[in-house]
């Protein structure tokens, strides 16, 4: 019976202070950060779409992500019992219509997709049953605070938990490497402009080549069109991952980025841009 009424009193808190992850000037500073980097165009759309989670669909049920297993229990928090991520699903969600858009509606599709990404790295999303007011809350506003204000290099802690201007840099460049993926798998799917060029310069390469050499199974394979067409070298299917977990470097061969992204929705991802493919590094309490 107390239980019960426990878990009401905690329901009703939660109706009272909905959990809405990071302050909109931080969700607004990574979409203007992204906008910059790859020149989109729509700073407007796409600083709509990073609030839109909160402020027009309200879903902050949602905005959460957790696993039992990269928890440790606190006084000020317990640690969550399943381990679900509808943050990142959702964030996965609107980075695949953001796909099959075009214009600014693709960049606000993308803000929407950095909100879920984003409060899915907040620590109070990690968790449950949280003193939202004396941690939560002011952990996000404080963390707001130094956004609005543009300030670097700051670290701010509330309640035994820290995060740093540093952290929001590195979730950062992990996201716009995500955001680089995702443009370019739209490319790749028909669009009409880019696919007619490149396809007329492949074309008499491959019928030179098999006139010198006689035998028909052997120029297939000398034929491949890296050589041909250099924007056309980057498939996602030949990218490795590399496994970090308790600090080994396991290296594994992944077929697509997306497969493995849903075995573990919850990877902390890095894309390093200066290699070929690119670098996931789970978290290390993620087996
Ligand atoms: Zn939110």
């Amino acid at each position: 019976m107390k239980r019960e009424f426990v878990l009401l009193k905690l329901l009703l808190l939660l109706l009272i202070f909905p959990v809405q992850g990071w302050d909109w000037d931080t969700h607004r500073w990574f979409a203007e950060r992204l906008c910059n980097d790859f020149s989109c165009g729509c700073i407007q759309e796409i600083k709509d779409g990073s609030i839109a989670p909160d402020k027009d669909f309200r879903d902050t049920g949602l905005h959460h992500c957790y696993d039992p297993l990269s928890c440790t229990e606190s006084g000020y928090w317990d640690c969550p019992t399943a381990r679900k991520c509808p943050s990142m699903d959702k964030a996965s969600e609107w980075l695949e219509k953001a796909k099959t858009m075009s214009g600014c509606g693709k960049w606000y599709a993308i803000g929407v997709a950095s909100h879920y990404w984003l409060d899915a790295k907040c620590f109070w999303h990690q968790v449950q049953n949280e003193d939202y007011s004396s941690c939560h809350k002011p952990f996000e506003d404080k963390v707001g605070d130094r956004f609005y204000k543009k300030q670097t290099g700051w670290t701010v802690c509330q309640c035994d938990v820290c995060v740093s201007y540093s952290d929001f840099e590195q979730w950062y460049a992990e996201f716009r490497g995500i955001v680089a993926e995702a443009l370019k798998a739209t490319a790749i799917t028909p669009t009409p402009t880019p696919s007619t060029p490149v396809k007329t310069t492949p074309a008499p390469v491959i019928t030179t080549t098999p006139d010198t050499t006689p035998v028909s199974t052997t120029p297939v394979y000398n034929q491949t069109p890296s050589m041909t067409t250099p924007v056309k070298t980057t498939p996602t299917c030949n990218h490795s991952f590399h496994v970090s977990h308790s600090k080994d470097h396991h290296r594994l061969s992944a077929p697509l980025e997306r497969s493995f992204l849903e075995y573990f929705p919850r990877v902390q991802t890095r894309f390093l841009q200066d290699l070929p493919g690119f670098s996931l590094c789970l978290s290390p309490a993620i087996p």
